[in-house]
């Protein structure tokens, strides 16, 4: 087991990898976009001021993400390692994770950056839909749900092309940073993510060398 990221911009296909490396390798996977729809979808105090920013695209304050972060990371089942998606989003949430794992005396073995050019981008957000019952992830184009699934699958809130901008807009100011700083540190290693699925998870399988 190891500790790895996810990193790429919105819609890259990092949850749709995740999934897929949960079922090969039986990670951990912890998604901080779900973790904060959950909070506010339970009507939680982070969850309710965590939503204000969700819903036009822009990040949550460092404070509340890398709390809730550091602490889902210290629980049991993380202690054999942990697949982050979404996180980190800034240098200083990159920062505090690193002082968090140097304290527990274990580190970072692997960042993957899933890269996708921006005017892909759009199309991949505002096609995509999740199946409520199952949290499966599907694209109206690309990965289209079945029969049965169809007519029960949702649009995200924040889908639309106005906060998929912004949030765009953001991974390139606010989390593109991250990216020489784990390149600096030797860990960081790119596969192409504009290609199919099965295309992706092809040259993650090759990084993590099984
Ligand atoms: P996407 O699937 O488009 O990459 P996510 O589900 O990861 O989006 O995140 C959705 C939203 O949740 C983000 O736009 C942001 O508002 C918030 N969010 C998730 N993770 C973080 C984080 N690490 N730091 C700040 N905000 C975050
Ligand atoms: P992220 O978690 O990085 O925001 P998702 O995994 O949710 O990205 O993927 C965004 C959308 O693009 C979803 O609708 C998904 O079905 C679709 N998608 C994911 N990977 C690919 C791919 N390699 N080619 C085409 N569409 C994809």
């Amino acid at each position: 087991m190891m500790r790895m990221i996810l990193v790429g911009p919105p819609g890259a296909g990092k949850g749709t990898q995740a999934a897929r490396l949960v079922e090969r390798y039986g990670f951990v996977h912890l998604s901080t976009g779900d973790m904060l729809r959950a909070a506010t979808k339970a009507g939680t105090e982070l969850g309710k001021r965590a939503h204000e920013f969700m819903k036009d695209g822009k990040l949550v304050p460092d404070e509340l993400v890398i709390a809730m972060t550091i602490e889902r990371i210290g629980q049991d089942d993380c202690k054999a390692g942990f697949m982050l998606d979404g996180f980190p989003r800034t240098l200083p949430q990159a920062e505090a994770l690193d002082a968090a794992l140097d304290a527990a005396g274990t580190k970072l073995d692997a960042v993957v950056l899933i890269e996708v050019p921006d005017y892909k981008i759009v199309g991949r957000i505002t096609g995509r839909r999740s199946d409520p019952v199952t949290g499966k992830i599907y694209h109206l184009e690309f990965d289209p749900p079945p029969p049965g699934v169809a007519d029960r699958v949702v649009l995200r809130a924040d889908d639309n092309e106005e906060a998929c901008k912004q949030r765009l807009k953001k991974y390139h100011s606010e989390t593109a940073p991250v990216i020489p700083y784990y390149g600096a540190k030797g860990i960081l290693r790119r596969v192409d993510g504009d290609t199919t699925p099965d295309g992706v998870a092809r040259g993650i399988a090759a990084i993590l060398g099984a």
